[in-house]
């Protein structure tokens, strides 16, 4: 029985991440999760939302949501993603040190508002390296015991998470971003199929879908669609799902 369903319960699991610290994480997403009574991740880099809006992450924490780490200032590898990855915040400048420094302190920043110490960690970018493209250093294995587990690198869209052959370090994200209602409700029925456990990566929810910003009418239909597989699904942190695989072993 442990082994069919390691999801406390459940026989597949969903776990609904959002990038970047945002207002509508706040004003829209928390509130569409709970009316529906699921909780989600929130990766927040300490930027201004974060520091403005403390007593309200902390509230949001309180009422089950988690404050994932994603670092203090959001460094990328800098080709592709844009000119606002300027050379301070470039992972490729990065060594291992600064880099330890860096989500420590997002570790310590996070534990005041959140008021406990276990947090996943959501890559920045999605990448999992840091240091010259010649002589990249993983980060894998830098994750535990820092954090429970990492989000990681992308994923193609036809894989899942299998709860018997799981790399904490790197659980491996499907983007969510950008793609249809359709799109999103096979990754869910694909997760629930196989008894596998999948993370969406989400950055903006707003009236009309952008490039990182998925449209309000598509995530509420998400979530429905999430519901209505009843207790098939645990939908639930990173945290509280990485901690229900961690109690059933
Ligand atoms: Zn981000």
């Amino acid at each position: 029985m442990k082994n069919s369903s390691p999801f406390n319960g459940h026989r597949a699991a969903v776990s609904l991440t959002y990038d970047d610290c945002m207002d509508c994480h706040l004003d829209l997403v928390a509130p569409a999760l709970e009316a529906r009574g699921f909780r989600g991740t929130f990766y927040t880099p300490v930027n201004a939302v974060l520091m403005e809006r403390m007593d309200e992450w902390a509230a949001a924490s309180r009422r089950g949501h988690e404050l994932g780490n994603h670092t203090l200032f959001h460094p990328c590898r800098s080709y592709g993603g844009g000119d606002w990855i300027k050379p301070w915040r470039d992972l490729k400048a990065y060594d291992l040190p600064r880099w330890e420094a860096e989500v420590d302190l997002a570790n310590l920043i996070l534990n005041r508002i959140e008021g406990r110490t276990d947090r996943s960690f959501g890559n920045t970018c999605h990448q999992n390296t840091l240091g010259p493209d010649e002589n990249p250093e993983r980060l894998d294995e830098h994750m535990l015991p820092r954090f429970v587990a990492a989000r990681g690198t992308k994923r193609d869209v036809d894989e899942s998470i299998d709860p018997a052959n799981l790399t904490p370090g790197n659980l491996g994200t499907l983007g969510g971003d950008g793609l249809s209602l359709d799109a999103l409700k096979a990754l869910v029925d694909m997760a629930v199929d196989r008894g596998h456990w999948i993370i969406l990566t989400f950055h903006g929810v707003a009236q009309e879908a952008g490039r990182l910003t998925i449209a309000e009418s598509t995530h509420s239909a998400l979530l429905d669609h999430c519901a209505a597989h009843g207790d098939d699904l645990q939908i639930a942190p990173v945290r509280e799902v990485m901690a229900a695989l961690t109690s059933a072993e």
